[in-house]
């Protein structure tokens, strides 16, 4: 298997048609621990989007018909070069996004995950058959691609979040052009090397870095584009939407969180302690699935934070590259947005148990945070923090914790730490969101159909479910020959 080393895979040209091609204007790529600039990718616009569609919409028809065993084989061959070059991906995407070098490592094993399951679930498109109740007619329902699809992804999983797009749509048979995040755009090239070495033929991988609005409007109004599938903010989400609704696109949303994180009474709490940890500091809080609303009840409120505080004082801060837990946040408004929260919080009367603030270490960096007596009227509650600031709230009685968790516009993850059966059974079933974490802080698996209800978006990534939003259904009426 041919082995490219990290310069090799640190492509600085977008990818159309199978070939490596700037722009006239370039975009520079900083490092958000060290301020450093790392490369210049192309600043594409709508002209260069164009020419991807063009070209993803010609390779759609070949690669549709292409066998589907074939399909799965040179995604297979692309899940082995992924987890190849696992390393140097690792390091680029540290060097680009931040992330602290073991969770890159995971990132790249996490986005692998998704090609070698839709690598096998591209044999497994299936229709139906159905007896019409007229005599002498059957109906066949098969599935077809949808055609060329666009995925547009965001910065804190610069791997992941365009591998679990771009793995089931051409498991499915449809083409793609792929916008990433302009703050971490060499993950995605990285990843579209790999795949032309793989094998897959050109047009069908296309990717386009640069001005975020003008190459998304391009995307929404060309009507050879079938589907949108977006991960991002529900702000830049609903503008989507807005923008396909003329050529009336199919379109997968996975938007914004406000995740609750709730600990009863009866939970064991230092494996409540350590979900926490997970759900609120991997990635330094920058993930959708980020407990953003941590509930702890009454009882055993004070032993909570006592456990919860000494570990989190015990995170170490620095860039990603070091052997740290979390690295810096991804820019100054990231640091901006936190420090906005805890502020408001604490003029609101909750109280800095530990952190509170920018890090000592200066630029992105923001210091782990614990805030305690947080109220549901304040900002931190009601909007994602995305960054390393833990609210815990105090309350009482299930019913008032579930009302409170409920009382938001989002819905996209919810975790609960609770040892009675009854309990588990009850509050799993009254969560409002698309995915619960049960005495676990870590619920992401290309397993499992992942997304979110209400303003957190539609659409399912990964398991059986995640194929179903790159096909659309056709139904055959044979009637008598
Ligand atoms: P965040 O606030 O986390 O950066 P965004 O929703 O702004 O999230 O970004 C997610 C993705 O959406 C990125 O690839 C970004 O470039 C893209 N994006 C931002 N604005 C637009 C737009 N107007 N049209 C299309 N894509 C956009």
């Amino acid at each position: 298997m041919t082995h490219l080393t990290r310069q090799e895979l640190q492509q600085t040209h977008c990818f159309i048609n199978g070939a490596w091609m700037g722009a006239g204007q370039q975009l520079p790529v900083h490092n958000p621990a060290t301020g450093q600039l790392i490369a210049r990718v192309p600043r594409c616009d709508g002209t260069q989007a164009r020419t991807a569609i063009e070209a993803a919409h010609a390779a759609g028809t070949g690669w549709a018909a292409t066998p589907a065993g074939q399909r799965a084989r040179l995604l297979r061959r692309w899940f082995e070069l992924i987890v190849a070059h696992t390393e140097e991906l690792a390091q680029i995407l540290t060097e680009e996004m931040g992330k602290p070098l073991a969770e890159a490592r995971a990132e790249i094993g996490y986005g692998a995950a998704y090609v070698e399951w839709f690598a096998e679930e591209a044999r497994r498109i299936h229709g139906d058959v159905i007896e019409s109740g007229r005599p002498g007619s059957t109906f066949v329902v098969v599935k077809r691609p949808v055609g060329v699809v666009a995925a547009i992804t965001p910065w804190n999983f610069p791997c992941a979040m365009l591998a679990r797009k771009l793995a089931p749509a051409l498991a499915a048979g449809c083409t793609v052009v792929a916008k990433p995040a302009e703050q971490t755009p060499l993950s995605a090239l990285a990843l579209a090397r790999l795949a032309e070495l793989a094998g897959v033929p050109a047009g069908v991988i296309n990717v386009v870095t640069g001005d975020p609005v003008a190459i998304g409007a391009q995307l929404c109004a060309n009507p050879l584009v079938r589907k949108i599938s977006f991960t991002g903010s529900t702000h830049v989400g609903k503008l989507l939407i807005r923008q396909s609704a003329d050529t009336v696109k199919r379109l997968s949303m996975e938007l914004g969180g406000n995740a609750p994180f709730i600990v009863f009474d009866d939970a064991d709490l230092d494996l409540a302690v350590t979900g926490a940890m997970h759900s609120k500091f991997r990635n330094a809080g920058q993930t959708c699935v980020c407990a953003n609303r941590i509930y702890v009840q009454a009882g055993v409120y004070d032993r909570f934070l006592e456990k919860f505080v000494a570990r989190v004082r015990a995170l170490t801060v620095g860039n990603g590259l070091e052997a740290v837990d979390i690295g810096p946040l991804i820019d100054a408004r990231a640091v901006a947005k936190a420090a906005l929260h805890v502020r408001d919080a604490v003029d609101q009367g909750a109280r800095v148990l530990v952190g509170g603030g920018a890090h000592a270490l200066g630029g992105n960096f923001f210091a782990p945070t614990v805030l305690a007596d947080v109220r549901a009227d304040m900002l931190i509650t009601r909007e994602e923090t995305f960054g390393p600031v833990a609210p815990v709230i105090r309350f009482e009685s299930e019913s008032e914790v579930l009302a409170q968790s409920n009382d938001s516009d989002f819905g996209l993850a919810g975790y609960f730490y609770s040892a009675d059966p009854a309990r588990v059974a009850r509050v799993a079933q009254a969560l409002e969101c698309g995915m619960v974490g049960i005495n676990t802080g870590l619920i992401s698996s290309e397993v499992a159909p992942f997304g979110g209800i209400k303003q957190s978006g539609y659409g399912r990534e990964g398991s059986h479910y995640g194929i179903d939003d790159y096909l659309s259904i056709k139904s055959l009426c044979h009637g008598d020959l």
